[in-house]
């Protein structure tokens, strides 16, 4: 038995993208997942089965992180199946670009809803419910350090996450619960590649010295380094994972 099994995490937006690679990466290492998604139920079933095929045990739960009962429920869900929660990766978040001239009321409204107040309906039910010795990782972006035209409303919605991360680490006291976040540069995700021509993709893979686009393991690296032992003594920290931008 590893030291993580019988240990629940709770990955929000883990139906695709850099999610269901943290999902099958903690999965792998013995944590009990919740796939969390909002949309399209089979990529999550396909997920939980592959876990569960490779030995791992998962289960999936439909729930819009911008609705704070859906949230409140999934939590329930993650109670009653597994006894409790431990960790809570906030990786679920959309991104469209638009200069903040052409930017719709509900732009605004929906990626505030999703990015920033869904990282805060799960950070408060996890204040309540999280057990103890937990670990929860938020979701920043480079871009944010970058300030690139057509990013505002979406770096808006980081930097109240990281804010989030900043506090929350603090108001935790006593539970040895860590809060860290990590913002991602450039990862070849359906995120990044809408809506992009490819010489645009081809000019953001030039930008790191690393020369290359990140890739959803690259990022579960980063979350599993997070959320294991060897970070017990990281927290309130952002940590960017991009390949040398900024
Ligand atoms: P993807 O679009 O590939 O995947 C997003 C996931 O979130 C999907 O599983 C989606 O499933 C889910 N999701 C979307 N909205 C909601 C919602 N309201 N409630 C619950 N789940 C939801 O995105 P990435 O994997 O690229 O991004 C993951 C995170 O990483 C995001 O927070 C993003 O901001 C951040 N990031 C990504 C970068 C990149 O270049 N890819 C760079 C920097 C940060 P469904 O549609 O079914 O709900």
């Amino acid at each position: 038995m590893t030291q993580n099994e019988k240990r629940v995490a709770i990955v929000t937006g883990a139906s695709r993208g850099i999610g269901a690679a943290i999902a099958e990466r903690l999965a792998s290492e013995g944590f009990i997942i919740v796939i969390n998604y909002s949309g399209d139920t089979a990529p999550a079933e396909a997920l939980a089965k592959k876990i569960e095929a490779e030995g791992g045990k998962a289960l999936t739960a439909k729930a819009d992180v911008s609705d704070a009962n859906a949230v409140s429920r999934m939590f329930d869900a993650a109670e009653t199946a597994f006894g409790g929660v431990d960790i809570l990766v906030n990786n679920a978040g959309i991104l469209k670009t638009i200069p903040l001239a052409d930017t719709s009321d509900e732009e605004f409204d929906r990626h505030f809803a999703i990015n920033a107040k869904g990282t805060f309906n799960t950070l408060r039910e996890a204040a309540k419910r999280l057990r103890n010795d937990g670990r929860i990782v938020n979701f920043s972006s480079t871009t944010l350090a970058l300030n690139m035209p057509g990013y505002a409303i979406y770096n808006g919605t980081k930097a109240a996450v990281e804010a989030f991360t900043h506090v929350f680490a603090k108001e935790l006291r006593g539970r040895n619960i860590t809060v860290n976040a990590v913002a991602p540069g450039p990862v070849e995700t359906e995120l990044f590649l809408q809506g992009k021509s490819n010489e645009q993709v081809a000019q953001f893979a030039k930008m790191p010295p690393l020369e290359r686009l990140g890739q959803p393991d690259d990022i579960a690296n980063v979350v599993s380094f997070l959320v294991g032992s060897d970070a017990g003594w990281v927290n309130g920290q952002i940590l960017r994972a991009n390949g040398g931008i900024a």
